[in-house]
């Protein structure tokens, strides 16, 4: 098997890799890097322009592993995506959501290459993905051989998956990006352990180490008790919040509070990508049993969409939960103008449920001290911290420790290691030197070839 990553800048960003085995060529995910913008934030696909794809397996539909996906296609017009059945409804309307995005870009940087596909190549695109049932074998027959991909629930976000590929006698296990823990709206990653040649998996908590005390269960009573002090004392709490998967999640949780009298009772904001997708969650809901998740809850709550002409610094409802996306605080998101709103008051609160890049807002925020000056710059503002910050720790990615024993069940003759900063990278690599000396392990550098 040879293998490139084709994502240019390493770490976690535009994810994307290109698989040669036997005769087959494919490409795992096709992502968008989350950080930059225009062309540079594509993976680096000039090496599949003169070939063929067999065909393209994707993962899930978080924007690094799928916003990249129309401008792959555009190249291959005979190709085919495999995806899981919720996958397939749910990455149409995140690429959607892309392109208006990057429109947004375009008038703000006067960058000439976005926006970087269409809404009619999005739609196009989607007559391509051909949704796969997790664990029904899919036996694709191509130049006079066949191979085989099996689509398993990896937790993390709905429809995300890893795929074991059969190719002869032998197995490569794909991760994507797993939770081995369930969440309220989502069962955890069911892989089997058995018989994989090789492991490509991911390693984005390959820095955090968790202590034996820790438990998510505390860790979202945690939350549910700073939220109820945070209305308790008549401000507002804002939960940042990615709209795919963890918006949904809060919400459930939010629910499951109330119900107990964990949580009093204030009004609840949501934005709009978020409330889309909790419809669709519906959906797959009723159609699968995969999902936890039912859109009545929105109606039990109360949530309203937050109101489209925001007047910065001031906030639409005071006393409210505003559970928002972006999860990063990115410019120009609801999030974002909503903290610019918040901030400078004691009585309310910011908190965290998820990784936060230290290059965003939301990043430099975590930074700063209280009575800091934080400047909101698309919004021409800035104000002192003074709202209560804090941060729990509920991610969508396995734990390192669970990883390495996962590889360690497994014990494949080589691990390919992705997704995750060089430093993380580093510590499953020498993990797995001292722990399993024998098995080849591959931190692939970007657009290098590896035969595995
Ligand atoms: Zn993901
Ligand atoms: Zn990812």
């Amino acid at each position: 098997m040879r293998l490139v990553d084709l994502n240019t800048v390493g770490g976690i960003g535009a994810n994307s890799i290109f698989v040669e085995l036997g005769p087959f060529r494919f490409v795992i995910d096709a992502g968008m890097h989350p950080k930059l913008s225009g062309n540079r934030a594509l993976p680096d696909f000039r090496q599949l322009k003169d070939l063929t794809l067999d065909f393209v397996l994707l993962t899930h539909c978080h924007l690094d592993h799928l916003g990249g996906l129309p401008v792959l296609m555009r190249y291959q017009p005979d190709t085919c995506v495999f995806s899981s059945t919720a996958s397939k409804e749910i990455a149409p309307r995140m690429l959607l959501n892309s392109c208006a995005v990057m429109k947004r870009q375009k008038f703000e940087s006067g960058m000439s290459e976005l926006p970087l596909y269409s809404r009619k190549e999005v739609r196009n695109l989607n007559n391509r993905i051909m949704p796969v049932p997790y664990n029904r074998p899919y036996v694709f027959y191509a130049h006079g051989d066949k191979i085989v991909f099996n689509f398993q629930p990896a937790g993390h976000v709905v429809g995300a998956s890893g795929v074991i590929i059969s190719y002869k006698n032998r197995k490569i296990l794909i991760t994507g990006d797993v939770l081995f823990a369930p969440l309220r709206t989502l069962s955890g990653a069911q892989f089997p352990r058995g018989n994989i040649d090789t492991l490509i998996m991911e390693t984005t908590r390959g820095m955090t180490e968790r202590t034996s005390s820790f438990d998510r269960e505390s860790q979202i009573d945690a939350l549910i008790s700073t939220l109820d002090k945070g209305l308790g004392k008549g401000g507002s709490v804002l939960i940042p919040v990615f709209a795919f998967g963890r918006m949904q999640e809060i919400l459930s949780l939010i629910s499951e509070a109330r119900s107990k009298g964990k949580l009093r009772h204030s009004p609840i904001y949501a934005s709009g990508l978020g409330i889309d997708l909790a419809k669709m969650f519906d959906s797959i809901s009723r159609k699968t049993g995969l999902v936890n998740f039912r859109k009545r809850l929105f109606k039990e709550l109360q949530v309203q969409p937050l109101p489209r002409n925001l007047e910065t610094g001031k906030l639409p409802t005071p006393n409210s939960l505003y559970v928002l996306s972006s999860g990063m605080l990115v410019e120009n998101t609801p999030s974002y103008k909503i903290a610019a709103s918040l901030l400078d008051n004691g009585k309310n609160t910011i908190c965290w449920v998820g990784y936060c890049d230290p290059d965003t807002p939301g990043g430099r925020l975590l930074a700063a001290k209280q009575g800091d000056l934080f400047p909101f710059d698309s919004l021409n503002f800035e104000c002192r911290i003074k709202a209560q910050i804090e941060k729990f720790d509920l991610s969508g990615h396995a734990d390192r420790e669970e990883l390495v024993q996962f590889a360690l069940d497994i014990n494949p003759r080589v691990i390919v290691l992705t997704h995750g900063e060089e430093t993380a990278r580093n510590w499953f690599r020498n993990s797995f030197k001292e722990l399993i000396p024998r098995t080849r392990i591959v931190d692939p550098e970007p657009l290098e070839s590896y035969v595995v």
